[in-house]
């Protein structure tokens, strides 16, 4: 059987915009508060489409990181590389994220979001301890790899597929046939992946649907300053930061980048998850923007988990928002406490929907700003967490094409083709 990668495309991008007429459409004549419409269809069969979809994604994430990294690592020809490489990723990721919210805060400090605001209405919301550093280092070796697989924890599996692909290399016959066993299993997991990508479409759709059917837009109305504003941010970096990065850092097109990129753009955004993502994200790292299997298999799963550019605007807007509407002052010692914990809080958290508000939480508590104040923000949240997680996986793929150029790792054959091409 062969699967379509154009035609794929194609369904998934029409599937996105019709679920968002439909959506939208809904909304506007208010059917989405119809109990049947909400009960039998939107929670009903497009909410078991939706779930489907996500849950199909998630499925592949433990065994495609592990396997693909394994044989990723087991490949490296030379072992050294992988840690120069390493140091480079995170190095990279660090400095756009920071870059990110250094935007937002700016955006955000000349367009004043949150002055006018009336705050009002605001709910408890908790806040959660800052990530310690030195805890998160000891926390990504597993005292257990079967755990660590069973509770999905990405930087413990990254941290065990590493040491077993790098003890497989030095095992001579026996690492050269469990290397061989790999490698057929890690073409199988592939193959899975676009069998279950045949959903997609339909997944995309209902996603799509359901949100636009239930977010209304006099929420976004009220608070269309510091909707907007994230979105600008969110825009500048997408199409100013990474572009100019890619051309200045590696030479590469920004243009035929995004074209070959768009597709994972679009699953971001309807799954609102990295993690969820991540299997299309390394396929396409892959095999349309040509890196080399080693290095994809290790740089964008550590993306997906650490580096989250879009949800750092988010906050570096939110913060700035908040303590406009609270009538409060940041001192410059608390702006850059705002960039180093968002940074930082990116490293602990995985790409799931809505995690960046429970950051958020966290940021603010540190600056200590109301925390009870996100609860205004909430609503409009899904929304932004859509567009955010594009950028963040947008983020991934840049910095993967950037540092893999640098070591010779990536086909620029392949990243320059006509991406439908590939099949
Ligand atoms: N949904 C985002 C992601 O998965 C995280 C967030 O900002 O909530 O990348």
């Amino acid at each position: 059987m062969k699967i379509s990668n154009s035609k794929l495309t194609r369904n998934i991008l029409v599937a996105m915009v019709i679920g968002l007429v439909f959506g939208i459409a809904l909304n506007f004549f208010g059917l989405q508060e119809n109990a049947f419409m909400r009960d039998q269809i939107l929670n009903g069969a497009l909410g078991v489409v939706g779930d489907i979809f996500i849950r199909s994604l998630k499925l592949l994430v433990v065994p495609l990181v592990f396997v693909s990294l394994v044989c990723g690592t087991a490949a490296m020809d030379d072992v050294r590389k992988l840690g120069k490489i390493g140091l480079k990723t995170v190095g990279l990721y660090m400095v756009t994220t920071c870059i990110a919210i250094t935007i937002a805060m700016l955006l955000a400090f000349v367009f004043k979001p949150g002055i006018g605001v009336n705050p009002t209405g605001t709910e408890d919301y908790v806040a959660t301890e800052a990530p310690r550093i030195w805890q998160v280092i000891t926390d990504m070796f597993p005292t257990n790899p079967v755990s660590a697989m069973a509770e999905g924890n990405m930087l413990q599996i990254i941290v065990f597929a590493i040491l077993f692909g790098l003890a497989m290399v030095v095992s001579g016959k026996s690492g050269q046939r469990v290397l061989n066993f790999f490698s057929d299993l890690n073409e199988i997991i592939l193959n899975l992946v676009l069998v279950l990508m045949l959903i997609a479409p339909f997944g995309v759709f209902a996603k799509i649907t359901i949100v636009f059917a239930d977010q209304g837009f006099a929420a976004i109305i009220e608070l269309g300053k510091y909707f907007l504003l994230v979105i600008l941010a969110l825009l500048i970096h997408a199409v100013v930061v990474y572009p100019v990065l890619l051309k200045v850092m590696s030479g590469l097109n920004p243009i035929q980048f995004l074209k070959n990129f768009y597709k994972v753009q679009i699953f971001a955004f309807s799954t609102a998850s990295s993690n969820a993502t991540l299997p299309v994200t390394l396929e396409t790292a892959e095999k349309k923007l040509g890196v080399n299997n080693s290095t994809a298999s290790f740089t964008i799963p550590l993306g997906a988990t650490i580096n989250m550019d879009g949800t750092a605007i988010m906050q570096g807007v939110a913060t700035v928002f908040i303590a406009q509407l609270s009538g409060i002052d940041l001192s410059l010692s608390q702006i850059l406490m705002v960039v180093v914990t968002a940074t930082l809080a990116s490293i602990g958290t995985a790409g799931v929907p809505g995690v960046g508000l429970i950051m958020l939480a966290m940021v603010l508590n540190q600056v200590g700003l109301p925390v009870e104040k996100i609860s205004l923000i909430v609503g409009i949240d899904r929304l932004l967490d859509m567009l955010r997680t594009a950028v963040n996986v947008t983020g991934d793929a840049a910095v993967t094409c950037i540092v893999a150029k640098s070591e010779g790792q990536l086909d620029e054959d392949r990243f320059n083709s006509d991406p439908d091409a590939v099949s």
